[in-house]
């Protein structure tokens, strides 16, 4: 007999998502294997913003999310429904129409349902204010699909999934790392060979859930597949995804699936740790730069900052900025757009001058360049209505690149700059999986008893990804897992 009904791999978003809804159906022996020290589980959840993208069709669903945002002063009228084809839509075009078109409606169709069970299980959820809403008038004004996540944000998801955890009785083991998948003589998974802290042990299951990350803090791993300079980026989240999953089931012929390399990069502070601190989590993200300008050391600009609202640009930016020379950029804002730049801004002294001339002159750029830049971005700004809380048309024409939103002039001192570099989120390659979140073999057939979920699942996301998606996607497909799993007692 095996130990356990259902072993799931890794404790974060996705993995404990499945470890209860396998509870739920029914499995009765569920055990995690987390590793990582329990001081340090979580994974990526543990640093996330916590924001969760999903479909609404009227506001009363959405206070269903979160009934207690009505006394929120200027919520809910700033909010737009956010219907599935709205979601189908950003999807598609975010990707250049590339995600995996069955996995999208699985993602799409399931989230709000999905969102609903986890507000059941006891997960908290709040208007995410500080990330994405901006005060216009007496309104607060949301980015599309970019309004809800959990209370506390990724420490409080993480924490709130380890106290359902605990009390639907499911066992954890820290510091258990799995290295290897067992299969038994009829090629069905069979459990995991994991080294815990009395050294190497097989551990069975009837069937194994996958959901330990993607290879974003493997160097290796994305030098071969992202490409240089990403072997040098910083990361914003744990150490400890290594793509251990992803080699285990590639080992056993698992479908590799979707952009191997491609992955999630956002603008972090250039001062920011080598890996993600548990106390800043991702509070080194620097994501107002629609309303400023972006220089990199040859004192010239390279993106169009305004291209979109930032929950559609900011993980391609990421990479953009990394690729830069020293993989450096310098934000650039004047005092009128001051008072929109997210909080987390504050977690770093920017460089300020009261003209334009001896705010260059204290960067490690190219100034001469870096005045001109600004000069011919000024003197094509400032033409039409500003208006922050949506892609306003204010556009800077006839620049090389344009600026197609938020163009106004830098004219308002004090002057603030903030250096910047690219931090990896996630890797966007994963594994095949269906609509049961079954791993499909290179025979393009489930191999029976495996599972995959989260930063595992391959084919979403190509190139550039819209904010929020990813816990979203966790918990779709980590309910899916464990309650397949589970239901494999019984087949
Ligand atoms: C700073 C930051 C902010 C983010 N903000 C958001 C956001 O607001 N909204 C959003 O949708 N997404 C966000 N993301 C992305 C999202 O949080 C992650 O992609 C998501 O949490 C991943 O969940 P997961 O369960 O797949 O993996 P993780 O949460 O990373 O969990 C994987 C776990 O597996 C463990 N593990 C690894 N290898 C093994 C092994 N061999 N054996 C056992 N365990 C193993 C790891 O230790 C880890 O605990 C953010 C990510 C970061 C880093």
């Amino acid at each position: 007999m095996a130990d356990y009904d259902v072993v799931v791999v890794g404790a974060g978003n996705a993995a404990l998502a499945a470890s209860v809804s396998a509870r739920e159906a029914g499995a009765e022996r569920v055990v995690v294997l987390e590793k990582a020290p329990r001081e340090m589980r979580g994974g990526n959840t543990h640093y996330s913003g916590g924001m969760f993208r999903f479909a609404f069709d009227t506001i009363e669903d959405l206070l269903r999310v979160v009934p207690d945002a009505n006394e929120l002063a200027g919520f809910p009228e700033g909010v737009e429904p956010y219907p599935r084809d709205a979601f189908w839509a950003d999807l598609l075009r975010i990707t250049n129409g590339r995600t995996d078109r069955e996995l999208a409606e699985v993602l799409i169709s399931n989230s709000f349902d999905t969102v609903c069970w986890m507000v059941a299980q006891g997960i908290e959820m709040e208007p995410a204010v500080s990330l994405g809403g901006v005060m216009v008038g007496n309104v607060i004004k949301w980015p599309k699909g970019a309004i809800v996540r959990a209370k506390h944000e990724g420490v409080g998801l993480s924490r709130s999934w380890f106290e359902i955890v605990a009390r639907r009785g499911v066992e954890i083991r820290y510091e258990t790392g799995a290295w290897k998948l067992l299969c038994n003589g009829g090629g069905r998974v069979a459990g995991v060979v994991a080294k815990g802290p009395g050294g190497g042990a097989e551990i069975t299951g009837r069937s194994v859930v996958l959901a330990c990350g993607g290879f974003e803090a493997n160097q290796a791993w994305r030098a071969q597949y992202l490409g240089p300079p990403w072997d040098h980026a910083k990361v914003r989240g744990t150490k400890h995804n290594q793509g251990d999953g992803l080699r285990m089931a590639l080992d056993i012929g698992a479908l590799a699936h979707g952009q191997w390399s491609g992955c999630h990069a956002t603008p972090i502070n250039a001062e920011a740790p080598a890996y993600g601190d548990r106390e800043l989590t991702d509070k080194t993200n620097r994501l107002s730069y629609p309303y400023g300008l972006m220089l990199n050391k040859l004192g010239r600009r390279f993106v169009d900052e305004g291209e979109d609202q930032q929950f559609f640009t900011y993980a391609r930016f990421g990479g953009v900025i990394l690729n830069q020379p020293e993989s450096i950029a310098y934000q650039i804002f004047d005092a009128k757009v001051r008072h929109l730049l997210e909080p987390r801004y504050a977690t770093s002294e920017p460089v300020t001058a009261d003209t334009l001339e001896r705010l260059v002159e204290r960067l490690d750029l190219d100034r001469a360049t870096a005045l001109e830049t600004i000069e011919a971005y000024n003197r094509a700004a400032g033409r039409g209505r500003f208006d922050p809380g949506e892609c306003d048309g204010m556009a800077a024409k006839g620049i090389e690149p344009p600026k197609s939103n938020w163009a106004q002039r830098l004219d308002t001192p004090p002057y603030l700059a903030y250096p910047v570099t690219g931090g990896i989120t996630f890797s966007f390659g994963g594994l095949k999986v269906d609509e049961r979140a079954r791993v499909i073999g290179t025979d393009w057939r489930p191999i029976p008893g495996l599972y995959a979920c989260g930063e595992m699942v391959g084919g979403l996301f190509h190139s550039n990804y819209p904010g929020g998606s990813g816990l979203t996607s966790g918990v779709v497909f980590g309910r899916i897992a464990g309650a397949s799993a589970a239901m494999k007692q019984s087949e």
